[in-house]
């Protein structure tokens, strides 16, 4: 009796593990599109089950967009943010945050040859306000587009146009934008590379600037539900470099989260005048060995320097 409970579980297990491994060998990459992935590392995140693989051709971290959670579209809108937030309405928090990481992305375009810009375009603009500091800083014409409701509400009331989708804003704006920015949006897109090329061909000025942020895998923890990529500076950069673009300035900072963790990649780009078809992808190598690694740094800096690795979220009063 026993035997056969216990030999029917291993069964049950055995399938269990076809069916993901089955699952694997079926998914293609997002970065190099070959189906040869393992299974990185499993977890819990909100409730729902999230797993993420390893590209054994170029070393890409994702999840399978058709088995997350984060494929289904009222999922964004509103339940997004109550899930991360509790609340659909944007926090004290969370505002701070993104007024504090809006002035470092302008201070970081000034400093590295963004010196006018007409027209630009924040997708994932969240509450307005990179799109609110571009606009006082350079006089550009801003628009947004930001799935949230009660965000892109917040936007909106500053009197800036915004789209829910990048679809919606295609079909209505023809006009080209001199400055794209996504930030910490790339890591939650089901088919980044796709997004870029797109930005580049039907978006963005021959002569404009895309400037991009996200967490870093080997730093941020990464590892959320609704993250369905994870980047590392190479991946980023190899990315980048198959959707057309030339990488003028990378940086790996923890700006306003830490001042000993490389919590997050801030990229500036610009479309390359000619890309190339079919560029070769040099692989990353050892990702699950510098993943640890960074997750041993990261617990050790807590530890001895935690003020340091982890600024407050809000300001003294
Ligand atoms: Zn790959």
């Amino acid at each position: 009796m026993q035997k056969s409970w216990t030999r029917g579980k291993r069964q049950k297990e055995m399938s269990l593990l076809m069916t993901v491994n089955q699952l694997a060998s079926e998914l293609h990459c997002p970065l190099c599109g070959k189906s040869k992935a393992k299974v990185l590392s499993e977890m819990d995140s909100f409730g729902f089950k999230v797993r993420y693989y390893l590209c054994q051709t170029c070393g890409f971290v994702f999840q399978n967009f058709k088995e997350s959670a984060a494929a289904d579209h009222a999922f964004y809108e509103e339940t997004y943010r109550q899930l991360y937030q509790a609340t659909e309405e944007p926090t004290a928090k969370d505002l701070r945050q993104q007024r504090l990481r809006a002035e470092y992305q302008l201070d970081l375009m000034q400093k590295h040859g963004v010196c006018r810009l007409w027209r630009a375009l924040d997708i994932g603009a969240s509450s307005g306000t990179l799109m609110q500091t571009i606009n006082e800083a350079y006089g550009a014409e801003m628009i947004g587009v930001e799935p949230g409701n009660a965000y892109r509400k917040l936007a909106e009331e500053m009197g800036f146009k915004l789209y829910p989708s990048l679809e919606q804003l295609r079909s209505s704006e023809t006009g080209k934008f001199d400055l794209v920015t996504m930030m910490h949006v790339l890591e939650h897109l089901e088919d980044p590379l796709g997004t870029l090329k797109e930005i580049r061909t039907h978006l963005l000025e021959d002569n404009g600037f895309l400037l991009v942020e996200v967490p870093n895998f080997y730093a941020h923890d990464s590892y959320e539900l609704a993250h369905l990529s994870c980047f590392t500076e190479h991946t980023l950069s190899e990315m980048l470099k198959q959707a057309g673009y030339k990488i003028m300035y990378l940086r790996k900072h923890g700006y306003p989260r830490s001042e000993t963790l490389d919590l997050y990649l801030t990229v500036l780009a610009r479309p390359e005048s000619e890309p190339g078809e079919n560029v070769a992808i040099i692989p990353e190598r050892f990702v699950a060995l510098k993943r640890s690694l960074s997750r041993l740094k990261r617990n050790l800096l807590t530890k001895l320097v935690p003020g340091k690795t982890w600024l407050p979220l809000e300001d003294k009063a």
